[in-house]
């Protein structure tokens, strides 16, 4: 595995992080067996950071139960994050760190996280209830030993509040198709400067930089045919590490088989090592990628569930999968998306605009009108209002 040094602390970090929201089950309820799987050949392999949070639903009781049973607290970094919009107070703060040290069954959390913070605002308003001082008798306790926070705002916003805190590590958003999103490539290098360690979340965009890589854009990888580069997961796994900047990326393993696939990407990429060629490719696959892309939705899930039984996200891949993929293949996904064939279809023409779901999205998707969008790929003019007609009588 290769090691990188945190340098607010000296903490030797594995390049590569666990991102635990991913693990294999229903949503809410991950699979406690696959996930120890997962766990106990990540540090195997030598992956030593775990990131959970508490909005995950099941998932810090979940890394707690497996790293006590599997007796590994001791060998990883545990990040996991505040969630601040269920702040309101002191109290708040002590009482959802006091369940997360419960869920977690630790007595310390080593990289605690701010969580999704888009605007300087939001911090400033968690400054006013006191988190700054609480932070510190965090810290002095030793319940906290790093703070953060990740970061889905804008590129203005992103130094702003980089320095409004004395802050000891950041995680951003960050992969060849956003160097200009989010906080983007002038944000790594603004926190780097400022000597955070910098974590950094979807390398590979919820998949659709890996598996579901449109299919002209993987031509191009393939044909470049690079040892060491075999996948496509590799070439955006190697693209982020290619920066020094950065000091550890997270993704989210589903399998054994996946940790030992970017384990041995991780031994091998470091800072500089593609060359320009290889730049040169991944530019041709971004062109790809952008003709393809409709909606940038990662997957997150943050936005579910729907009080209208809407699959927000699997419509979204089922869309982008018609452009990137051909049409009949985008269909069949959004027939399972929507559950159609079922007596209880939830069609995308059920969403009643309540925008429940555009405040939770990191990715700030207008989810209602782009869902309007996916109606009109999949079923325009009459066909739709049949469908509509047929699924409330369903209802
Ligand atoms: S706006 Fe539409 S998709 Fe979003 S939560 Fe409301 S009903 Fe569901
Ligand atoms: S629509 Fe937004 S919140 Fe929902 S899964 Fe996609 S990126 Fe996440």
């Amino acid at each position: 595995m290769q090691y990188r040094v945190n340098p607010r602390n000296g903490d030797c970090i594995s390049a590569l992080g666990l991102g635990c929201m991913r693990f294999p089950g229903a949503l809410g309820h991950p699979d406690p067996h696959r996930a120890s799987q997962i766990v106990a050949r990540a540090v195997e392999r030598g992956i030593n950071y775990l990131d959970t949070a508490y909005l995950y639903p099941g998932n810090e009781a979940c890394v707690g139960m497996v790293l006590e049973e599997l007796g590994l607290r001791d060998r990883v970094f545990i990040a996991t994050k505040l969630p601040h919009g269920s702040v309101d107070g002191a109290v708040d703060l002590d009482s959802i760190f006091d369940e997360q040290l419960r869920r977690l069954r630790t007595d310390h959390i080593d990289y605690y996280l701010v969580h999704n913070v888009t605007s300087p605002a939001q911090w400033e308003r968690l400054r006013g209830l006191g988190i700054e001082g609480w932070l510190a008798r965090q810290r002095e306790a030793g319940r906290i030993r790093q703070a953060g926070f990740s970061y889905h705002g804008s590129e203005g916003d992103f130094p702003v509040l980089l320095d409004a805190y004395d802050w000891d590590f950041c995680q951003i958003q960050y992969n060849y198709v956003g160097e200009k999103y989010q906080a983007g490539t002038a944000g790594l290098c603004a926190a780097a400067e400022r000597g955070l360690a910098v974590f950094v979340m979807e390398p590979l965009l919820g998949g659709r930089l890996a598996a579901r890589l449109p299919d002209r854009a993987r031509r191009i990888l393939d044909a470049a045919a690079e040892p060491g580069l075999q996948t496509p997961a590799a070439w955006g796994l190697s693209w982020v590490w290619d920066h020094p900047e950065v000091t550890m990326l997270l993704s989210g393993m589903a399998s054994p088989e996946q940790v030992d696939e970017n384990a041995a990407v991780a031994e091998r990429a470091l800072p500089g090592s593609l060359t320009p060629a290889q730049h040169e490719v991944i530019a041709r696959v971004i062109a790809e990628f952008n003709r393809a892309n409709r909606v940038g939705c990662t997957g997150c899930n943050y936005c579910m569930p729907c009080p209208r039984g809407i699959n927000i996200p699997g419509c979204f891949s089922a869309y982008n999968a018609s452009y990137a993929h051909g049409w009949f293949t985008g269909l069949s996904q959004y027939f399972t998306a929507s559950a159609i064939r079922t007596s209880s279809p939830k069609l995308v023409s059920n969403c009643v605009r309540c925008g429940a779901c555009v405040r939770k999205c990191p990715q700030h998707i207008d989810i209602p009108a782009r869902l309007e969008d996916v109606g009109r790929r999949f079923h325009p003019g009459p066909v739709g209002w049949a469908l509509k007609a047929w699924s409330r009588r369903q209802a």
